[in-house]
């Protein structure tokens, strides 16, 4: 019988013959989620494997051995400190998309971590709505509604799946009641204009996608990744409708690739006269968020 040091050993090197940069890692979030130890048990690492239980270690490493992402394994991935249900319909949600969120949240007055909250012009607003264009799992719309409690979120994804994902997430963290679920493509749908605008799209060049890490272009969803032939195709759509599906004062704010942010301001310039754009940078020092305000609303008898 193998022990839990043992076990872990050989699960470690395993993944790493098989190419996975995390593989001490993995093969540790794998085993307390396949046996249920804790990490005092995990620590001290003499306890035997039952058989069974071997067993059961050794089919979960076999699949992230052949890159499956621990998330889909586990079916669960954290976001903005929630635990989110996820499966291959659905992206992964991304620590980076958490600026996407902390920016959101700042407009509205509400803040996640320590930072003080700014004053904005959104920040009065005593029933915010919002949209999460391309919603995926729900991380987004379901992690606003839970910090912005007067908040009624608009999530409108093109897969039917992703919605059904983003749905259970919603009951699973009590704020079902305040997510409206449309199917549709991109703004289309949105049956009124709101405050904010919050999108992270696919945007990553079709030709790039082939060469992506196994994790991803194996597993995750096509239609989550592909933005076309320069990654651009989601922005092109929406940006253009911003002046009808934002309020006055309003915000857009949309996750984007590293080296795109000069694409999106020349958009933005072309489609929306006199809007301002601002750009953030995630932790890794990478150009990450857009934001576009000072939009002007569109004149409703053209
Ligand atoms: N919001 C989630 C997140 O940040 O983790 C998922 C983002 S994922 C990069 C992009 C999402 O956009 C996917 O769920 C995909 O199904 C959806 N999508 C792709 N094309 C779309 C379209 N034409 N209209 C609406 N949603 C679309
Ligand atoms: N950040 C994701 C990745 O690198 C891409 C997500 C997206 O296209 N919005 O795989």
């Amino acid at each position: 019988m193998l022990t839990i040091r043992d076990a872990l050993a050989w699960a470690s090197r395993r993944l790493e013959i098989n190419g996975i940069a995390s593989c001490a890692l993995d093969a540790r979030i794998l085993l307390r989620h396949a046996l249920g130890y804790s990490d005092l048990d995990v620590a001290r690492g003499t306890t035997s494997l039952s058989e069974e239980q071997d067993a059961t270690f050794r089919e979960l490493i076999s699949r992230r051995a052949q890159s499956e992402p621990v998330a889909y394994i586990i079916g669960k991935k954290e976001f903005m400190g929630l635990e989110f249900a996820v499966d291959q319909r659905v992206l992964v949600p991304r620590p980076e998309t958490e600026l996407l969120v902390e920016k959101t949240l700042a407009l509205f007055g509400s803040t996640y971590g320590s930072a003080p909250p700014p004053t904005t012009v959104l920040s009065d607003e005593s029933h915010p709505l919002i949209a999460d264009i391309g919603t995926g799992s729900g991380a987004i719309a379901v992690s606003l509604s839970k910090h912005l409690p007067r908040a009624t979120v608009y999530a409108t994804d093109i897969s039917a799946d992703a919605l059904a994902v983003a749905q259970e997430s919603s009951v699973a963290h009590d704020v079902a009641g305040r997510i409206v679920f449309i199917q549709g493509h991109f703004l289309q749908t949105l049956p009124r204009p709101v405050h904010a605008i919050v999108c992270n799209p696919p945007y990553i060049p079709q030709e790039e996608i082939t060469g992506l890490e196994r994790d991803v272009r194996d597993y995750e969803p096509t239609v989550a990744l592909s933005g076309g032939t320069d990654g651009l195709d989601a922005y092109r759509s929406i940006i253009p409708d911003l002046s009808t599906y934002l309020l006055p004062g309003g915000f857009a704010l949309f996750e984007i690739g590293f080296d795109q942010a000069a694409a999106l301001r020349a958009l933005a310039a072309r489609h929306l006269p006199g809007a301002r754009v601002d750009v953030y940078q995630d932790l890794a020092g990478f150009d990450r968020v857009v934001q576009v305000s000072q939009v002007v609303p569109a004149d409703p008898e053209n």
